[in-house]
């Protein structure tokens, strides 16, 4: 790009969806205070996801991303973290073994708090609030001093960002995701389901497999006893993002040490926007949303800005349109692309476009229109010649009531049973298994 960048140069350009806050003063204060803070990454890591982001757009890996919608301040523990951990790995383990590709796995995870909302107020019994746009931001109870975006709410947010990343790297790597771990992964309320037995006889041949790599004296390697587990969240406050720029001092270069990949939302891609002008100027990998609205003009001039190096590690076109457009939607995208000769790491987020509202008024999914829009983004990209290359979820470890279908089947009438999210509503882990059991069939072919 020919004008400069700097980590504040977005402030000069137009911003949507930020809160408004009432002390500026204060405001300042705390993202001076976590500018001092130590990051949570560090720019190595951020240059790691890139290669392996590499591995995926040139067609040798898969990427899988999930998380909750929006990590919460009350639902903050240990088992919490432990649980959505586990159903990733089973997930992975159950694409790497039974479809022989390795799985890159990023967590919506230990950052994932600020939302956009498509409303900037809410109006309940004729009262009108801010909407609430995640606890980085303020709360979700409908009063006055819960909607009042709070600074103070960024720092609790990077406190338990580090605490809950501190956890993940001891999982990761501390004997937690050893391979010979396989059955354990398995959540106690899935025990009894078909999929569960599915996933331990998978599990049984993994273990086999140990036992003869054991008597050959290859078990011990790290690529059985650890795992590398990456996290990622949407770029979205950028007061915040930007007190987290460190330059690197081994390349000069600067990176975004909040989380290792960022993304930019739907509502946020405006190209001449301040969240793009953020991202383009921080080495970590980089996704951007693309949902129906997105033009191949625009698209063109995103990638332009965002990936001038065209570089394979760099930039992730997350999927998001509908299980009923991507099939109209999307072939035109990925052959602009292809005309281009732009290299960019395609995954599908099939959550977004499919929310709907319950006849009981909660907002859900379905997860047979979850699966569709996945089974179709393959389908497409298969047609195209091109490489499906991951998938972006909203899922969590919890026993959740929140997407209807699924295998064990969630009716409208049982959300309220376990309705717990704190925005969009999450797969639980018997569905997403399903899912990944699904996925591992077509990467098979
Ligand atoms: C999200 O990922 O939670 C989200 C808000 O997505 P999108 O920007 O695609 O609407
Ligand atoms: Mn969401």
């Amino acid at each position: 790009m020919s004008q400069p960048w700097s980590p504040d140069s977005w402030r000069s350009k137009a911003i949507q969806q930020q809160p408004v806050y009432p002390d500026a003063a204060r405001l300042s204060q705390v993202e001076q205070t976590l500018a001092s803070f130590p990051p949570l990454v560090f720019a190595g890591e951020a240059r790691e996801l890139r290669k392996q982001f590499a591995e995926v757009t040139q067609g040798r890996a898969f990427l899988l991303q999930g998380g909750d919608c929006a990590e919460s301040f009350a639902e903050f523990s240990a088992a919490k973290i432990r649980d959505t951990f586990k159903v990733l790995l089973q997930m992975a383990i159950v694409m790497t073994f039974a479809a022989g590709c390795p799985v890159v796995k990023v967590g919506r995870m230990a950052g994932q708090f600020a939302k956009p909302r498509s409303a900037n107020d809410e109006t309940i019994d004729g009262i009108t609030l801010p909407a609430y746009r995640g606890d980085i931001v303020n709360g979700i109870g409908f009063d006055p001093a819960s909607r009042a975006p709070d600074p103070q709410r960024l720092l609790q947010a990077y406190h338990q960002s580090t605490a809950s990343l501190n956890l993940l790297r001891a999982f990761a790597q501390g004997g937690f995701a050893d391979l010979h771990q396989v059955h354990q992964w398995n959540l106690d309320f899935i025990a009894n389901s078909a999929l569960a037995q599915k996933y331990h006889q998978l599990a049984d041949r993994i273990d086999e497999t140990l036992a003869f790599m054991r008597a050959c004296g290859m078990d011990s390697a790290a690529q059985v006893r650890e795992t590398s587990f990456f996290t990622a969240h949407e770029a979205l406050l950028l007061n915040y993002e930007e007190a987290f720029v460190r330059r690197d001092s081994l390349t000069g270069g600067f990176y975004d040490c909040s989380a290792h990949m960022l993304w930019i939302g739907d509502r946020t891609r405006q190209v001449d926007g301040a969240h793009v002008e953020f991202l383009r100027g921080v080495g970590n990998p980089i996704g951007v949303k693309v949902g129906p609205s997105m033009t191949d003009e625009d698209l063109i001039r995103l990638i332009d800005i965002l990936n001038p190096d065209n570089d394979p590690g760099r930039l992730n076109l997350i999927v998001r349109m509908g299980a009923d457009k991507v099939e109209a939607g999307l072939p035109r995208l990925i052959r602009t692309v292809q005309r281009e000769g732009r290299q960019v790491l395609w995954s599908s987020d099939p959550m977004h476009g499919n929310t709907i509202k319950a006849s009981s008024g909660y907002k859900t999914r379905d997860f047979a229109q979850i699966l569709a829009e996945v089974r179709q983004f393959f389908a497409v990209h298969h047609a195209e010649g091109t490489y499906a290359g991951g998938i972006h979820i909203e899922m969590t470890g919890q026993d959740v009531t929140e997407c209807i279908g699924g295998a064990k089947p969630i009716t409208e009438a049982g959300l309220s049973d376990r309705y717990h999210t704190h925005c969009d509503p999450r797969m639980n882990a018997d569905q997403s298994l399903e899912l990944a059991f699904m996925i591992a069939e077509t990467l098979k072919q």
